[in-house]
């Protein structure tokens, strides 16, 4: 038996694919303890900025300095960054004894035994970017017992200029429906009331395919899943948000009302640079449509400001187009050239300063639209699954509304992972307040 911790950076498919290792390690009989008492420290890692890298690479030297002479915990390096430059970096780390790319995890728990065995570093990369050799493991062994992740397409085709996904996730691959809907049953039968599909393009599901089978008919097949009370899925990409879509949403209450669709930016000419695959206008119907179908839809948004070439006649396209959909959230960032992508090598990259600038100018007009909606809120009865505590405030906790709003009421422990209703009572910027009815 061995002991292992776990580290998840970057997005929910990371946590996924930790949720996943933890579990077939579990299996094995091995058993979680705090890193200082494993045997190995498993990251799993993320490349979309070069923050997220940054975090890695400093708590990987950390790991090297204080591991260096006892040469346990041993780190299992995983994920994106992991293929992108984990081989460079086991050369410079000597803590370092697997590198695996994310399309390699099916492996990664026998190979990670044989390293304990033998001492013998092993890379694991994906070579071919359409290889998959996955780990067929429903995630039992989760953080919270009521919600769970469900990745439902590997990779992306879409290339945006920007992007590192393609380059360390490979090509879409679309999973087996059947397997999908196998592994939400069983989550359900143990207990999970929220499901969320994932993927970089979760509408572009079974484009790989010829069977036909789409994001669609995954959709309704997975919400009338026995037991299953909430739905969500995410990220969407506007050139493949299909009509039949919003037809699926109408008409089955378990999916959730909340679509992020990312927009990028507001400038014809930046969304050309980055290579979308929509204009602005192809993008402000789509939100028409999507409001008219579903009034009370939450919509959240993905919003770069910087991008090589952008001028402030183009920022401020981007400021009025969020100003002008009113978006619930948007998550915004500065962009950050990533090595292999097209936009790195382009010309007319903007001044540090000047993307911090524009950044915290958007930052600042949508945390103020963000509190105005909430405060639409007030009033409102609505239904939330409690989460857990609340960050402060004795006897607080928090849960969400179906359209992923956070909720902060007064409740106790044993509520955890129940539905509860409410009236809400204040809107602030990032979350409601509300009381029990
Ligand atoms: S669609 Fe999303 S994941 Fe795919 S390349 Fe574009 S930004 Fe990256």
């Amino acid at each position: 038996m061995y002991r292992f911790a776990i580290r998840v950076f970057g997005c929910q498919m990371n946590t996924y694919d930790a949720d996943r290792l933890r579990t077939a390690l579990i299996h094995k009989n091995w058993k979680e303890y705090p890193e200082s008492a494993a045997d190995v420290i498993i990251l799993v890692t993320c490349s979309i900025r070069e923050k997220a890298e940054h975090k890695v690479t400093s708590a990987i030297g950390r790991y090297d300095l204080k591991y260096r002479n006892t040469n346990s915990p041993i780190v299992i390096f995983v994920g994106c960054m992991a293929q992108r430059i984990g081989i460079k970096m086991a050369k410079k780390f000597a803590c370092i004894k697997l590198v695996s790319g994310p399309r390699h995890l099916g492996l990664v728990p026998d190979a990670i035994e044989k390293v304990l065995k033998d001492g013998k570093r092993r890379f694991l990369m994906d070579d071919d970017p359409r290889e998959l050799i996955d780990l067929e493991v429903v995630p039992t062994e989760r953080d919270n017992p009521f919600k769970a992740y469900v990745t439902i397409t590997y990779g992306c085709d879409r290339f945006c200029s920007y992007c590192i996904v393609p380059h360390v996730r490979g090509r879409l691959q679309s999973r087996e429906h059947n397997s999908i809907v196998n592994e939400v049953r069983t989550l359900v039968n143990t207990g999970v009331s929220e499901i969320t599909l994932l993927g970089q393009n979760v509408d572009a599901y079974g484009k790989d395919k010829v069977d036909g089978y789409r994001f669609a008919a995954l959709l309704k097949e997975v919400s009338m899943i026995e037991g299953l009370k909430r739905l969500r899925f995410t990220t969407s990409h506007p050139k493949d948000f299909d009509e039949d879509i919003l037809e699926v949403m109408d008409e089955n209450t378990s999916i959730c009302p909340a679509i992020n669709l990312p927009i990028q930016s507001g400038s014809d000419r930046i969304l050309q640079a980055m290579h979308r695959g929509y204009t602005v206008e192809q993008y402000l119907s789509l939100v028409e449509r999507i409001r008219r179908v579903l009034p009370h839809v939450s919509l959240t948004s993905d919003i770069i400001v910087g991008f090589p070439g952008e001028t402030e006649e183009d920022f401020q396209d981007s400021y009025n187009l969020l100003k002008k959909v009113r978006y619930d959230v948007v998550h915004t960032a500065a962009y950050s050239p990533r090595d292999g992508t097209l936009a790195a090598v382009m010309e007319n990259q903007i001044e540090k300063k000047v993307k911090a600038r524009r950044l915290n100018d958007i930052n600042d007009m949508q945390s103020e639209l963000t509190r105005e909606l909430n405060e639409e809120y007030i009033g409102r009865e609505l239904e939330i699954l409690l989460d857990g505590r609340a960050p402060k405030g004795a006897g607080l906790f928090q849960g969400r509304t179906n359209t992923d709003k956070v909720v902060i009421v007064k409740a106790c422990e044993e509520e955890i992972g129940s539905f509860m209703r409410v009236r809400i009572t204040k809107g602030n910027n990032w979350s409601l307040e509300g009381e029990r009815i």
